[in-house]
């Protein structure tokens, strides 16, 4: 008697860091392809059908569909309060809304929620550079990247 039948192989493509959605905290990862083999007396001979790809926890071992990398990381509370403390000094002393914008959101504030801090610290007015276009508190006036006059 011949047996033969399908057998997934797997293999790691990709490592790298993910949040786990399962462990709630930030793990190492494996990025992995599963392909199914046509296989004989149990031996894979060669693959049928697409691979498809699926990412893996190396600690918990549940694993995710890709889009699982783009999970927003969870808040990092020590760097969020800084932010959130420095965020009207650094925008008078003349950070870009931009860049401030963009820390507050690295550190997990919703784009939404964090462009109304940055409103409730220094108003509605603004100031842009003329040669980047980065947009500063009213009291700012030279752009920090290439010191250009703002207007
Ligand atoms: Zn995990
Ligand atoms: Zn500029």
């Amino acid at each position: 008697m011949i047996i033969f039948g399908t057998r997934p192989r797997t293999k790691t493509i990709d490592t790298g860091t993910f949040f786990c959605p399962h462990c709630q905290t930030t793990r190492d990862y494996e990025r992995k392809e599963a392909r199914p083999y046509f296989t004989l007396y149990f031996i894979p001979l060669f693959p049928i059908g697409k691979p498809s790809e699926f990412i893996e926890c190396t600690i918990c071992r549940v694993t995710y569909t890709p889009d699982v990398l783009r999970v927003k990381r969870a808040p990092n509370t020590a760097s969020l309060a800084t932010h959130v403390n420095n965020l009207k000094t650094n925008l008078e002393d003349g950070m870009s809304v931009e860049y401030a914008l963009r820390d507050l959101t690295d550190a997990g504030i919703d784009r939404d929620v964090a462009l109304g801090m940055i409103k409730s610290a220094i108003g509605d007015a603004r100031r842009k550079c003329p040669m980047c276009s980065l947009t500063y508190a009213a009291s700012v006036t030279t752009c920090r990247e290439e010191g250009a006059a703002l207007i």
